[in-house]
This record gives C-alpha cells, structure tokens and sequence, in this order.
C-alpha cells in the first residue's frame, strides 16, 4: 500500500489555494475515510473508476450523518388533518380525564383528553388506508370531539411506550405490523435477539427507530372510553383489521403522530451517527470488527427508508419522484456501497459458516448466531426478497444469484 508522503516545508502559492478551497468545499467520503487529499472535480480524482475499483460509492462532500439530509422536505408524517389548525378551534372543556391511546400491539399510552369546540366539525372525519389481500383499501370514520389536555402528547411518555414494544414484545409487534414481507420480519427478529444478547446501544436506537416510524404513519386507537362514547369512531366495516376498535379522536391522532413523528427523526439522526461512528472506527483500525454492527444498523435504516418510499405512494407524483430520486441516488448509494467495501474481503451471507469463520470475531455468539441466522433467512427467501435495498445490502455481499 502507498503512504502519503509527510510534507516537507511550506506550500506553495496554488497547492495553499486549492488546499483551502478543498477545505470550504470539505473532503469526499472516501477521502476522508482513507485519509487522502481530495480535489475539486466532482467526483473527484480518487474516486474516479481507475483509481477506486472496488470503491462502488457514489463520490460526495456529505458524511455518513449527513446522508439523511433528503427527509427534511418529506411531511408525509406530519399531514395535518382537514381544519385542526388553531383557527378553527373555538376553545376546550375545562374537565380532563384519562384516555388510553394504543397502536393496538398491547400497549397504552394514558394521556389527558379534554373537548374541544370548533367552527367546522368536518375536521373530527378520519381515514386511513390497509393493505387488504386483494390490495390497498381506504377507510373512514368521524371520531369523538376531544382534544389532549393542555399537557399535550409528552415526547418521555411517546419515548417510554415505543420502549415498551422493543422491551416486552417485539416479535409479535414485528409479526404482526410485518405481515407480508416474511423475509424483513425475520431480519428484524434476529437483530433484536443480538440486541437481547449484547444490549448494543447502537443497534436499540435502530430498532426503536423502526418502531416509532411504523407507529408514526398507524392509526391510533382508543380505550378508557363508557360504551356509549366509544361508538363515536368505533369502526364497523369488517374488512377492517381494526373492526370493532375505536378510533383515537382525529386530535389526539394527530397530536401522537406529531411527537412520534420528532421522535423518529432524532432516532434516524442518532442512528446516522452511530453508523458514522462505525465507519470511521473501522477505518483507523479494524474494519472486521465493526462489520456485523455496521450490517444492522444500516439494514435498520435502510428499512426504514424503504417503509417511507411506500409510504409516499399514496401521495403528489412529482413529490414522490423527487423524494425517491434523491433518497436513490447518495443515501442509499452511500449506506450499500460503504457496506460492499468493508466486506469485501470477508466471507458472503450464504457462505457464512460459524465453524469454518467464527474465529473472525473470536467465536463470538451473538455475532456467529446473528450470521447463522441471517443465512438461513436468505436461504429460504431467497428468490422473494430480490426488490428490496435491505436485500441490495445482503447481495452487495456477492450472493450468487440463484441461492
Ligand atoms: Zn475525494
Ligand atoms: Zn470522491
């Protein structure tokens, strides 16, 4: 391998110049990374094909907790429902009482619920879309006219209720919210069994960060209600996952959908961080060690952002291919393509044999049991899961293409 060469005496006139507009312009990941100077061209002259081979990540001045930057204008999340906008309120009860709001996987989150008056009662209409067997279908009710109390919906309680779905039940929320995509189920199921073994503080950001983003875009239900109140908002179309539940009030949907939605956007900023951290230790020294976090937390996020892509099919046109472009092109080509580099020189996914490699990591079992498992995984989804980026991340690895 090449040294950089220590540099003797001081720059020259344009060497100063250029270094200092590479300093404006900030180095290039791989730059930066591999510790190399950076030039202006874009992409720049490391990162051209004849110099970086099995570099397959796209050439950019953002770092690795940057690369989010795509989801600022998406609001999908925060679609304010029909007229709750301050103007229409006319004012609240003075009473509050307790209500149990639930995503309906078995736990409740109490919070303070009082009336609310308002000039146009359209706004207490909600709808919401399923996927049913034969496909996508929209619901509707008209929900209760009641607000959160002056308290609001607390980010702590938000916080402590998605801990709940990590901590005490987290296979049957995953079996349950996952149904229909077999593979990403049990790919999130042997992440927290590591998570369980190694209590990894990385890896439980990644995965609260898939559940406060699955809960974001849910309906919320409701209990703690007399049976009379809860008819208001109960729904009744069979076809309805949720028929015979009640509806949170449009409201408090909201007001729970807005904390949610902050919740998971720190979340996805910590776990960027976190895999930038990842990144960069493994560059200064060891990049097996950091390979199997690195695997998960970019799996965890990569998930995510595909939730949201599917999210968004129901929305603008225009505004889902500009938000799809963006998100294809450095996030997803940065969080695969710095994966495929490190593992390069590590056994693949299906070749994964713990007996034969699991002195890797020392024989470490949560590592090789992760690995085990993933391998199975691939092994019996291998032809359903050729679509997804969760699945362009495993093969980067060179799974052959008929596993
Ligand atoms: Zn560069
Ligand atoms: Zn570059």
């Amino acid at each position: 391998m090449k040294r950089i060469s220590r540099r003797k005496g001081p720059l020259k006139p344009e060497q100063r110049q250029s270094a200092g507009e590479i300093r404006k312009l900030g180095a290039c990941l791989r730059c930066k990374l591999l510790k190399k100077v950076c030039d202006k061209d874009e992409p720049c002259t490391g990162c051209q094909p004849s110099h970086a081979r099995l570099w397959q990540v796209p050439c950019t001045r953002l770092d690795v907790t940057e690369i989010g930057y795509f989801l600022k204008d998406w609001n999908v999340d925060r679609h304010m429902p029909y007229g709750s906008s301050i103007v229409n309120i006319r004012g609240f009860g003075y009473q509050e009482r307790s209500l149990y709001v639930t995503h309906g996987y078995g736990y409740h989150m109490a919070i303070l619920g009082r009336e609310v008056f308002v000039h146009d009662e359209r706004v207490f209409g909600l709808d919401w879309v399923e996927t049913l067997i034969d496909g996508p279908r929209e619901f509707d009710v008209v929900t209760a006219k009641l607000s959160a109390g002056k308290d609001g919906v607390s980010r702590k309680m938000v916080s402590e209720y998605v801990d709940l779905h990590l901590n005490s039940g987290f296979d049957k929320f995953v079996a349950s919210y996952f149904e229909g995509t077999p593979f990403l189920t049990e790919l999130l199921m042997s992440i927290n069994r590591y998570y369980v073994a190694t209590k990894q503080a990385n890896i439980g950001k990644g995965l609260r960060l898939v559940i406060a983003y699955a809960l974001t875009l849910h309906i919320t239900l409701i209990s703690g209600l007399s049976g009379e109140e809860a008819e208001v908002g109960k729904i009744t179309d069979l076809t309805s996952r949720f028929c015979g539940d009640t509806c949170a009030p449009v409201m408090i949907n909201f007001q729970v959908k807005d904390a949610m939605a902050s919740l998971w956007r720190d979340l996805m900023k910590e776990c960027l961080k976190e895999l930038s951290a990842l990144y960069s230790s493994a560059y200064k020294g060891d990049k097996v060690k950091n390979y199997p976090s690195i695997f998960m937390q970019s799996a965890l996020i990569l998930s995510v952002w595909e939730m949201m892509q599917f999210d968004c099919h129901y929305r603008d046109p225009d505004e889902v291919n500009k938000f799809c472009n963006d998100m294809e092109h450095v996030p997803i080509g940065v969080t695969i393509g710095l994966f495929g580099v490190i593992s390069t020189k590590l056994p693949t996914f299906l070749e994964w044999d713990t007996e034969k490699h699991g002195q890797v990591w020392q024989g470490n079992a949560p590592v090789c049991d992760t690995l085990t498992e993933v391998r199975s995984h691939i092994k019996k989804h291998g032809t359903l899961i050729q679509a997804t980026w969760v699945s362009r991340l495993i093969r980067c690895r060179g799974i052959p293409s008929n596993p």
